[in-house]
């Protein structure tokens, strides 16, 4: 963009002097020739038109290319033709250059005051976005481009003044057709139409004037002069237009950015917030979660310990604190079957208390039930290895279950228990009781035929042997004979 405007201004440095020195030039031959001042004039508007007029079309295209309109684009094509059609409606022409065709130089002038019009019209249309913002005027202005369009072939059938007459009148003709769009639109509190129809007003009002000048016979070259002064005008205004529409732009892009910057500042922020209050709620969520399982790993394990209670409860007999029937049971047919799986030797002993029931009838039963728990203490405390287990099979009976123990050491602990008790003195109520216990002892290794219901049923049957035997003495009884 930089280099575009150093090169328009490198340009109109150059062009400027360029035409200052060529007019100066004109002006020594013709002051010789004719030597009339209106003339001179004519020579130096004429030049600095070519200067003044390259700098602002080259600048309007640089502008439509720095800004990709197309509007300025129209402008741009506008500037380059109407300043070619002045001129050439002055004398300096192209074609003029090159032939002295009549014929050619008419074409040349029409084809260049049909496509300015046609240019600006198409302009109008472009900078009031009319395609968009009336279809009615839209319309109206490319039927008005066609009726131009259609009339240059009839120009080359008139003679120039005739042709000269045409143009102004469609010029003239066309400007009140814009001049009555832009009203139309102006009706709409744009400043921009009202400026527009201010400008086309103006240049309308230097048409008449041209009319009135050329019909008074005023010199050709006078009505040039007020062509291009037209022109200038018509320039300047619509640059301003341009440049309030530009400015316009830059502000509603600002406003936009703003109103962009702002909406991300709100939104960030919320994000912010919301990030906060995810952190806050997160921390709570964890803290909350961390309480909970604390609370449900102690409730576990207070589960846990009562479980192991209830547990232990279900397993020991209340009086004797010695194992429970169900628990015989179970420990029974556990210890038989490792036996069996290990071929190691399982004993039975069945303890009973002789004569419990005079106890009962003699004592009472708080008394006898004192006695079945200092029994218990006593084969408790016989019980060495962490493998036996004593049990309370009922009523005053005992069943101890002893794995990995053969008949001979079964044999002996039950004689423990038999010696230990019969030497052991209850106190209750002032009195000193003594009992005595007889046992029946089995022992299982890996007989056939065995099951732990066997393994009772003869040490039951060898207890009941020790009964009838005189009691408090141990018998041991044989699985074949069951
Ligand atoms: P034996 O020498 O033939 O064994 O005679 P015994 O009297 O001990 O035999 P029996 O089985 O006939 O009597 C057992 C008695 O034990 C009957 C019952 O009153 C008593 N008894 C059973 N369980 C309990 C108990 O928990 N507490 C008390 N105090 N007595 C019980
Ligand atoms: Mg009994
Ligand atoms: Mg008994």
């Amino acid at each position: 963009m930089r280099s575009l405007v150093a090169l328009i201004f490198f340009l109109g440095v150059v062009v400027i002097p360029h035409a200052a020195l060529a007019q100066v030039e004109a002006m020594t031959t013709i002051a010789d020739e004719t030597s009339t001042l209106p003339l001179t004039m004519h020579l130096h508007f004429q030049y600095t038109f070519i200067g003044s007029s390259l700098i602002l079309t080259l600048m309007c295209f640089a502008w439509a290319r720095a800004l990709r309109s197309y509007s300025m684009a129209f402008l741009a094509l506008y500037f380059s033709i109407k300043s070619l059609w002045i001129l050439a409606d002055g004398g300096i022409s192209i074609v003029g250059a090159l032939t002295d065709s009549f014929l050619l130089l008419k074409m040349e002038n029409s084809l260049l005051a049909v496509l300015s019009i046609v240019i600006l019209v198409g302009f109008t249309g472009k900078l009031f976005s009319l395609k968009k913002r009336s279809q009615k005027y839209y319309l109206l202005l490319r039927r008005l481009s066609l009726i131009l369009i259609i009339t240059t072939p009839v120009s080359y059938f008139l003679s120039q003044l005739e042709f000269w007459l045409l143009i102004q009148v469609l010029n003239s003709f066309s400007l009140i057709a814009l001049l009555y769009v832009a009203r139309k639109l102006s009706e709409n509190q744009d400043p921009l139409p009202i400026i527009y129809s201010i400008m086309l007003l103006v240049q309308l009002s230097f048409n008449l004037v041209g009319y009135v000048l050329h019909f008074n016979r005023v010199p050709t070259q006078a009505v040039n002069c007020l062509d291009m002064l037209a022109f200038w005008f018509m320039a300047l205004m619509v640059t301003y237009i341009m440049g309030r529409r530009y400015y316009g732009h830059l502000q509603d892009v600002k406003l936009a950015q703003q109103r962009a910057i702002a909406s991300a500042k709100t939104s960030q922020m919320t994000q912010n917030e919301l990030l906060v209050v995810q952190q806050e709620g997160q921390e709570l969520l964890e803290s909350r979660v961390q309480e909970r399982t604390l609370e449900l790993n102690i409730a576990l394990q207070e589960l846990e310990t009562a479980n192991q209670e209830l547990q232990e409860r279900n397993t020991l007999d209340e009086l004797s604190g010695l194992y429970n029937r169900r628990h015989y049971d179970q420990k029974l047919l556990a210890e038989f079957r490792r036996s069996r799986r290990n071929l190691t030797p399982l004993s039975l002993i069945l303890v009973d208390i002789d004569h419990f029931k005079k106890v009962n009838d003699s004592y009472g039963h708080l008394t006898g039930d004192k006695c079945i728990v200092e029994t218990a203490g006593v084969i408790k405390a016989l019980l060495q290895r962490s493998t036996d287990v004593g049990c309370r099979y009922g009523g005053e009976e005992f069943c101890l279950i002893l794995p990995e123990t053969d008949e001979k050491g079964a044999y002996t602990l039950a004689q423990e228990v038999c010696n230990s008790i019969s030497h052991h003195r209850i106190f209750s109520n002032e009195n000193f009781i003594n009992l005595t216990v007889s046992c029946g002892v089995t022992t299982y290794q890996q007989e056939k035929d065995v099951t732990p219901e066997v393994i009772f049923a003869s040490a039951d049957k060898a207890l009941y042997k020790a009964k009838q035997a005189g009691r408090n003495q141990v018998q041991v009884g044989l699985l074949s004979e069951i």
